[in-house]
C-alpha cells in the first residue's frame, strides 16, 4: 500500500489496484419482514465487510450483496442456517473486472487508431473530458462547456449547456455518476450529449425542445470518485474527501442533500458507503450543482441517472408520503417506461423512491422537488443484477439509446407545459 502511494505521488498513477480475487455476489430473496429485518442486521455489522449492490426492501425483491473471499463461507453458513433463499450471481469479481479491463484496453488501442472517442466503450475522465471539448468545438453553434465548481481533489465539474439563444430559458437539469462505480451512467449520458448535439436541425422533437429550452448535462458527477474507480478501487461509490476523527474516507454524495439530512436509509458511520457527511452540502460536489441550480432560478426538470435496477423514481425519498404532483409524476414515469420499453423489451418499474426501493434521507431529487423542481425523477439504467455494477461495454449504447427515449418523453412534457 505504502509503496503504491509513492508511486501515485511521483507518477500520478496508484499501483495498488484492489484485489476482488474470490468475492462473491449473492442474491439472497427475503420471503418475509422478518428475513429482510436479518438482512438488514447484517449490513450493520462493519466486520463482515459486505458490499450490498441492492439492499433488501421488501418481500420477494431480491437483495444483492458483494461477499469479500474470506467471509464467502462463513455469510453462506449463517445464510444456510436461517433458511435462507439464495443464488450465485458472481462466482469471482475478479474474472468480470479482469474481462471489463481487457475490454477497454482493447478498444483504446482501437480508438488511438482512429483517433475518435468509441461510445461503446468505457473511458477514463481524461478521455471523457476531451470529448467535451471536442463535442464544444464540433458543434459550438449549440454546444458550450461550462465549469460549474470542482471537486474534492480539485477536479473540474464540467457540465454541457446545450441552448439555441436566448437568455435565461427555461432549462432541464440532467447529471450522471454521482455514485461512481456506476459505470454505465457517465457512458450513457456521453452517449446523450452526442445524440443531443448531432439530433438539433434532424429530429423534429430534440428541434423544438432545443427551440425552447436549454439542458444542462453534467456526465460525471463525482469525478474523484471516478477516477478513483479505474486507479484503485473499481467498487468505489462515494466522494473521496477525508472525514475528520476517521480513517474512512468519503460521503454518499446521493445522501448529502438538504433534503430530509440525517434521517433514515442513511449511515452517520464514515466507513459506511451511504454516510450522509457531517452536514448538508459537505461535499463540494454536491454544493457546486445546489450552488448552479439557484443562481440559474429557471430550471424546470432536474433528471438523474444511477444504475442498476430498471427503474424509474419520482420523490419522495426522505419520506413515504406522496409527492403533492403524485399523479402527474407517476403517470409521465409510466409514460417515460413505456417509451424506454419500446426499443428493446427493457422494463423499468416506477413509483416513489420510498414506495420503490426504500426509505433513504438526502437525495438529490427530494431537494430539487422541495425546492421548486417539479419534475424530478431518477432513473436506475440496466441491468437487474446479471452483471450489476459492471455492465459489459456492448450494452452502453442500447442503454444509452432507451434511456434517451425515456428523457425525452420527459423533456416534451417538461416543454409543453412550461
Ligand atoms: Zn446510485
Amino acid at each position: 500500500m505504502k509503496l503504491g502511494l509513492t508511486f501515485s505521488a511521483l507518477f500520478g498513477v496508484s499501483l495498488c489496484l484492489e484485489s476482488f480475487v474470490g468475492h462473491q455476489v449473492l442474491r439472497i430473496k427475503p420471503k418475509n419482514e422478518e428475513e429482510i429485518k436479518k438482512l438488514q442486521h447484517l449490513e450493520t455489522m462493519g466486520h463482515l465487510e459486505l458490499d450490498f449492490w441492492r439492499n433488501p426492501t421488501a418481500p420477494s425483491f431480491p437483495a444483492d450483496v458483494r461477499i469479500p473471499a474470506k467471509r464467502v463461507q462463513l455469510v453462506k453458513a449463517f445464510l444456510e442456517s436461517h433458511g435462507f433463499e439464495y443464488s450465485v450471481l458472481i462466482n469471482d469479481l475478479q474474472v468480470v473486472l479482469d474481462k471489463e479491463k481487457q475490454d477497454m484496453a482493447h478498444s483504446q488501442q482501437k480508438d488511438r487508431s482512429t483517433a475518435t472517442f468509441n461510445y461503446g466503450t468505457y473511458h477514463t475522465l481524461d478521455s471523457i473530458y476531451a470529448e467535451l471539448d471536442h463535442l464544444a468545438s464540433a458543434y459550438n453553434d449549440i454546444v458550450r462547456k461550462l465549469q460549474i465548481g470542482q471537486s474534492y481533489e480539485k477536479r473540474p465539474l464540467f457540465v454541457l449547456k446545450f441552448s439555441t439563444g436566448g437568455r435565461n430559458r427555461p432549462a432541464i437539469w440532467l447529471d450522471a455518476g454521482i455514485h461512481s462505480r456506476e459505470w454505465v451512467t457517465q457512458a450513457s449520458a456521453m452517449w446523450i450529449a452526442k445524440q443531443i448535439a448531432s439530433d438539433y436541425g434532424k429530429d423534429p422533437s430534440t428541434t423544438s425542445l432545443l427551440n425552447k429550452m436549454d439542458i444542462f448535462l453534467l456526465p460525471v458527477a463525482n469525478p474523484d470518485g471516478y477516477v478513483f474507480t479505474h486507479t484503485t478501487n473499481r467498487m468505489w461509490r462515494k466522494t473521496r474527501s477525508r472525514n475528520k476523527g476517521s480513517l474512512c474516507v468519503g460521503v454518499d454524495p446521493n445522501r448529502n442533500w438538504d433534503a430530509g439530512f440525517g434521517g433514515p436509509g442513511a449511515s452517520n458511520n464514515p466507513c459506511s458507503d451511504s454516510y450522509h457527511g457531517p452536514s448538508a452540502n459537505s461535499e463540494v460536489e454536491v454544493k457546486s450543482i445546489v450552488d448552479f441550480i439557484r443562481n440559474h432560478g429557471n430550471i424546470r426538470a432536474f433528471l438523474t441517472l444511477h444504475s442498476y435496477s430498471q427503474l424509474l423514481m419520482y420523490p419522495y425519498g426522505y419520506k413515504c408520503t406522496q409527492p403533492a404532483d403524485y399523479a402527474e409524476l407517476d403517470d409521465l414515469g409510466r409514460a417515460a417506461a413505456y417509451s424506454i420499453r419500446s426499443i428493446y423489451d427493457t422494463i423499468f418499474r416506477v413509483g416513489s423512491i420510498c414506495k420503490t426501493i426504500y426509505q433513504a434521507s438526502g437525495g438529490s431529487i427530494d431537494w430539487s422537488y422541495d425546492y421548486g423542481i417539479k419534475y424530478s425523477f431518477a432513473f436506475e439504467l440496466r441491468d437487474t443484477g446479471r452483471f450489476g455494477f459492471l455492465l459489459p461495454a456492448n450494452q452502453i449504447i442500447p442503454t444509452a439509446e432507451e434511456t434517451w427515449l425515456g428523457l425525452k418523453t420527459i423533456m416534451e412534457h417538461v416543454r409543453d407545459n412550461p
